[in-house]
């Protein structure tokens, strides 16, 4: 009853606005003189965490205990909390009766979870354009790269051909992001799910960029994994969450090994260990997991939901026109896009400027007017090189190379927003 009573109050808002974040009186100094409020315009790395989250935490901080076995008060207090988090991660997404919800550090985390518990000769197919996060964790599986389809009906084609083709036909594993990091464009995830479920394959969608600015319901979308991070979704860093089908789950060999994960142990004759392992989200969550970070992107989920997507995407929409129609005013700067100008877009917008490095103009918007937004390639190199203009097959080197003042950018500048902005 106790913990239901925090649980309660915790989850009561306690912003009238509920969608305020924090640091939004942030003051930075000028290098000509002065201070200015920040204008944090980097949400797709890492968005400032709701005020109501922030709260939260420090209405649980006092009560937090140790998870899962202690018989304590406070632990079996802590216990409840961590697991409704679970619940509230599940109803967020929409998830189907049966599907897990694991928590984890990140979406890099929880893809290279899945990665590992990938059945054998699983085949995955993964566009180059993804976020390295999608793009690399499948190294030891057999790996077809699609090549960067130029509209979202190229991408369900390319998609269905290139499971079609597959040789052997036999498990398969498709990754594909809801929104991308760069362009902030849609991609067109209901139809790529139908198309891979046709070919007998399966879907994980990468929702860091998307869970932040739009609903993602599992069942909707029929996606049979979902990863996203709490520190995109207004919550602090450390905690992510992978969710969906428990099967190839339960059958993996455990993420990590130890307490936890193990539900029994015991030595043999023959002077080994035997381990039964649980198969429930607790067989990847070995080691005292981060209960604060699960709870803080449970608060988060519960606050979206209350304030409902509705307003969010109003309000962003109105600030990507405005940031769009800035932007065309300015002849040296162009605009990146895969899919061109009229695509459906999240509040990400990467260009570059003639006539500028984009390393030296992001580091002038903030010492000279204190706006923060990020430059480089964004972890996703063969996509910016693409929209740069360099073939992505014949890129050479890795890194992000700066380009003289006066010379063509070779990485780009990328204003993101959300929530608060
Ligand atoms: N996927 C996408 C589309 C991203 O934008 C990012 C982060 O920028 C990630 C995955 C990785 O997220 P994290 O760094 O939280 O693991």
């Amino acid at each position: 009853t106790n913990a239901a009573t925090l649980e309660a109050s915790a989850a009561e808002p306690v912003c009238t606005e509920p969608l305020q974040v924090l640091g939004r009186d942030v003051r930075v100094p000028l290098v000509t003189g002065g201070e200015v409020t920040y204008a944090a315009l980097d949400y797709a790395a890492s968005a400032p965490a709701l005020q109501r989250v922030w709260d939260d935490v420090a209405a649980y901080a006092p009560y937090y205990g140790s998870v899962h076995r202690g018989a304590g008060y406070l632990s079996q207090l802590s216990t409840d909390l961590f697991e409704n988090a679970r619940r509230t991660v599940e109803e967020f997404l929409d998830c189907r009766e049966g599907d897990q919800v694991i928590f984890t550090r990140s979406t890099t985390d929880s893809l290279n979870l899945l990665a590992q518990a990938l059945p054998a000769d699983c085949q995955v197919f993964v566009f180059e354009t993804e976020h390295h996060a999608s793009l690399l964790p499948w190294r030891d599986a057999r790996v077809t790269y699609l090549n960067a389809p130029r509209t979202p009906d190229e991408a369900v084609r390319t998609l269905e051909t290139a499971l079609a083709a597959r040789d052997p036909y036999g498990p398969a594993l498709v990754c594909v992001t809801g929104a991308s990091n760069v362009t902030g464009e849609l991609w067109p995830v209901r139809e790529l799910a139908a198309a891979a479920h046709a070919h007998g394959a399966r879907i994980v969608l990468d929702a860091a960029q998307l869970a932040p600015h739009h609903p993602v319901s599992v069942q909707e979308l029929d996606v049979d994994w979902v990863a996203f991070s709490g520190h995109k979704l207004y919550a602090p860093f450390g905690s992510g969450v992978l969710a969906g089908r428990a099967d190839w789950l339960q059958e993996a060999e455990p993420y990590l090994a130890g307490g936890g994960a193990s539900k029994a142990v015991a030595r043999r004759t023959d002077g080994g260990v035997d381990v039964e392992w649980h198969s429930t989200a607790a067989r990847h969550e070995a080691g005292s997991p981060n209960v604060i970070g699960a709870y803080s992107i449970a608060s988060a989920c519960k606050a979206l939901a209350e304030a409902g997507f509705d307003q969010l995407v109003a309000r962003e929409q109105e600030l990507i026109g405005r940031v769009r129609t800035g932007l065309a005013e300015v002849p040296q700067v162009r605009v990146l896009s895969l899919f061109g100008d009229d695509a459906p877009r999240v509040g990400v917008i990467s260009f570059v400027v003639d006539g500028w490095n984009s390393s030296h103009f992001a580091a002038a918007l903030s010492a000279e007017y204190g706006i923060g937004v990020r430059d480089g390639l964004f972890c996703a190199h063969p996509l910016v090189r693409t929209l740069l203009g360099s073939d992505p097959q014949e890129q050479g080197e890795c890194g992000a190379p700066e380009a003289a003042p006066g010379e063509k950018s070779l990485n780009a500048i990328r204003v993101s927003f959300g929530a608060g902005t």
